[in-house]
C-alpha cells in the first residue's frame, strides 16, 4: 500500500459532498455489484454491501488521521476545483492519475462496457495530494496509518515487530487460533494470540509456486506488488482448514511501466523496486498486478472454513481475500478499489478482534 498509486474509493465522503458530487452506500454498491458480478456472481451481496457501507467513513477516517497525526491535508480540494471536479475531464490528464486530475474522479474502470460513459460516472476515487508533485501518492496515502502506529508504539499502546514472518497458526483441540507460529532473523518463535489474528500478507502474486498450484495462466507474468506478497497467510490459513476463492484471478498488465513518487520517501518506504533520484521506478512488462484470489471471509471478516463455517478467531482482509469487490480483468470497479476493501474489512476485523472474549 505504501507504494500504490495513492487512491482510495469511497461514497458519501467529506470529500464528494464539498465537491457537491452525489453519492451514497447504495449507489456504490449497485455500481460495484454492476462490475464484478457481470457475467459471473463473483462476490457475494452481502460482502459488497458491508463493503459499499463502510467505505466512505473510512475515507473520513484517513482523511482526519492525516490531518492528526502528519500535521496536512490528506485530498487537496483546490486541485479537483481548479480541474473542474475531474469527471471525464481529458484536458487534466484524467485518464491518468489524481495529481493531474485533481484529488476526486471516476477513473480505472472500462465504464461503457457497463452501459454508461464516462462524463456519467460518479467520481469516487480519492487521491492523495503528493507532496512532492510526483505522480504516485501511496507514500502519502499511507503515512497517516504510519504515523498513527507510531505515536501508539512510542505511547506504549502497541508494539509492532518487524522482520517476523507468519508461517504457521497454532490452533487449541476445538480449532480457535491461539496464536501464530513466525520465521524471524534469530529462528522461529511462538506468539500467542489471545483474542485472534488478523490476516493481511496481501496475497500470492510474488510466488510462482502458487501461480504453478492454482493459476499456471499467471506463471509468465512478474509482480510490481510487494517482493514478499508469496501466499503465505492463504498457506497457512489452508493448512487448518480454510476455503479459498477465486484463486486465478489477476490484474494484468501486458506493457513496461514507469512510475514516479516523491523521492524523499525511498528511505521511508522501502521496497522492492528502487527509485532513482528523481523518484522514478520501472516496472517490466507482463506484469502480474493485484492477484484476487485468496481466503472465503464473511461481513464479519472472518475467515471460512471449506463447509462455510467461521475458523474461530481467525479474520483476514485485503489481498488474502478471494471473495472481494475486485471483478475480472477488466471488471474492476475502478480506481482505489483495493485500498478501500482491505480498509473496509480490515477496520471491520479490527472491531471485530478487540471484542472477541480472549482464549485461555
Ligand atoms: C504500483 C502500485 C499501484 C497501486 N495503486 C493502487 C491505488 O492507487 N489504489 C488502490 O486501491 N490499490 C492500488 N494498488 C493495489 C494496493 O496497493 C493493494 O491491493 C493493497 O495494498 C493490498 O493491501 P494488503 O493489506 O492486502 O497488502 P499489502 O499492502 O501488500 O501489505 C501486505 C504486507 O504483508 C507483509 N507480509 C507478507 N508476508 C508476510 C508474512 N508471512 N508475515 C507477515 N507479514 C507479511 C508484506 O511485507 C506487506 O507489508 C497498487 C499496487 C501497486 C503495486
Amino acid at each position: 500500500m505504501a507504494r500504490c498509486g495513492g487512491a482510495i474509493m469511497g461514497a458519501g465522503t467529506k470529500v464528494q459532498q464539498e465537491l457537491g458530487v452525489e453519492d451514497d452506500a447504495d449507489a456504490l454498491y449497485n455500481w460495484v455489484k454492476t462490475c464484478v458480478n457481470q457475467n459471473y456472481e463473483l462476490c457475494p451481496d452481502d460482502i459488497i454491501r458491508t463493503y459499499a457501507e463502510h467505505s466512505g467513513e473510512n475515507v473520513n477516517w484517513l482523511q482526519q488521521m492525516c490531518t492528526d497525526y502528519c500535521g496536512r491535508d490528506l485530498f487537496e480540494l483546490g486541485m479537483a476545483v481548479e480541474n473542474e471536479g475531474a469527471q471525464g475531464n481529458e484536458a487534466t490528464g484524467d485518464g491518468g492519475n489524481g495529481v493531474t486530475a485533481g484529488c476526486l474522479n471516476a477513473v480505472g474502470c472500462e465504464y461503457d462496457k457497463f452501459g454508461i460513459s464516462k462524463a456519467e460516472a460518479v467520481a469516487r476515487s480519492h487521491w492523495a495530494h503528493s507532496e512532492g508533485n510526483a505522480a504516485n501518492s501511496g507514500p502519502e496515502l499511507f503515512e497517516p496509518l504510519y504515523e498513527n502506529i507510531n505515536g501508539k508504539i512510542k505511547d506504549g499502546v502497541i508494539s509492532a515487530e518487524f522482520k517476523t514472518a507468519l508461517s504457521k497458526f497454532i490452533t487449541d483441540e476445538d480449532g480457535t487460533v491461539i496464536g501464530v507460529v513466525a520465521t524471524t532473523d534469530s529462528g522461529s518463535i511462538n506468539i500467542k494470540a489471545t483474542k485472534g489474528v488478523m490476516l493481511a500478507t496481501g496475497g500470492y502474486c510474488a510466488s510462482d509456486d502458487m501461480k504453478m498450484k492454482f493459476c499456471q495462466e499467471a506463471l509468465p507474468y512478474t509482480t510490481y506488488m510487494c517482493y514478499d506478497c508469496e501466499g503465505d497467510g492463504i498457506n497457512a490459513a489452508m493448512s487448518i482448514g480454510a476455503d479459498l476463492y477465486n484463486m486465478c484471478n489477476f490484474y494484468p498488465i501486458e506493457v513496461a511501466q514507469v512510475y514516479q513518487y516523491d523521492p524523499q520517501y525511498n528511505d521511508v518506504f522501502n521496497s522492492w523496486l528502487n527509485m532513482d533520484d528523481e523518484g522514478y521506478m520501472e516496472v517490466p512488462a507482463m506484469n502480474m498486478a493485484e492477484c484476487h484470489g485468496g481466503v472465503r471471509i464473511n461481513t464479519d471478516a472472518q475467515v471460512l472454513d471449506i463447509n462455510g463455517n467461521p475458523i474461530p478467531h481467525l479474520y483476514a482482509s485485503g489481498n488474502d481475500v478471494g471473495t472481494n469487490i475486485f471483478g475480472i480483468p477488466g471488471n474492476y470497479p475502478g480506481c482505489g478499489c483495493y485500498v478501500s476493501f482491505a480498509f473496509a474489512y480490515g477496520r471491520i476485523a479490527g472491531q471485530k478482534l478487540a471484542a472477541e472474549t480472549a482464549a485461555e
